[in-house]
């Protein structure tokens, strides 16, 4: 592996060590040209199997780029892209396995980009899971509705828990039993 320090064309290794519960084994290299040090971390490859057959190395960026599409004119930043790219990564690893369906890619894209934009993840699903009617929508809209309360009710009985049982009343009163989404509306390009 080449130095990228000074570009020399060979590296030495001074250590190696398991990481990450043996998942990964970070080797720590030493430039025989310059001096200095950097440390590699070794994964196995993880591939992405494509309905063809054919397989392609799993790219953060190819879930960006899919993912920014449904994220068009959403105020959604491209550091939240690559957050939701790493936490799908994560997740595909978690499998275990080396290859993954490119359908589990798509699988794992849904409850984070549900975190992270409502109107996007509506886009993605319709078409990753090739909505046809009205009804796909209208049960997908269900669904989310029904995911925001139960959020929004574990959010309010985690508050209440720490409120004291006199001002419970006054607490749920001035609140909205479904408080509309924190999203911001206004999106910066
Ligand atoms: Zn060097």
């Amino acid at each position: 592996m080449h130095c990228p320090f000074c570009r020399h064309p060979d590296s030495r290794v001074v250590d190696s060590r398991e990481y990450d519960d043996g998942a990964a084994i970070r080797r720590r290299r030493s430039c025989p040209e310059c001096g200095r040090r950097f440390t590699t971390v070794e994964t196995p490859a993880l591939a992405v199997v494509k309905r063809s057959g054919a397989t392609e190395p799993f790219s953060r960026a190819k879930v960006v780029a899919g993912v920014r599409k449904a994220c068009s004119g959403r105020p959604v930043s491209e550091d939240a892209l690559a957050v939701l790219a790493q936490q799908v990564e994560e997740a595909v690893r978690a499998s275990g396995c080396a290859e993954v369906p490119a359908h589990e890619v798509g699988l794992a894209i849904l409850a984070p980009l549900r975190d992270l934009d409502e109107v996007a993840y509506m886009r993605f699903a319709s078409v990753y899971r090739s909505f046809s009617s009205l009804a796909d929508f209208e049960g997908e809209i269900a669904e989310l509705r029904a995911h925001q309360t139960s959020a929004a009710s574990s959010a309010a009985l985690a508050c209440a828990a720490e409120v004291e049982p006199s001002h419970v009343l006054k607490f749920a009163g001035t609140h909205d039993p479904a408080p509309p989404p924190v999203h911001a509306t206004t999106a910066a390009p």
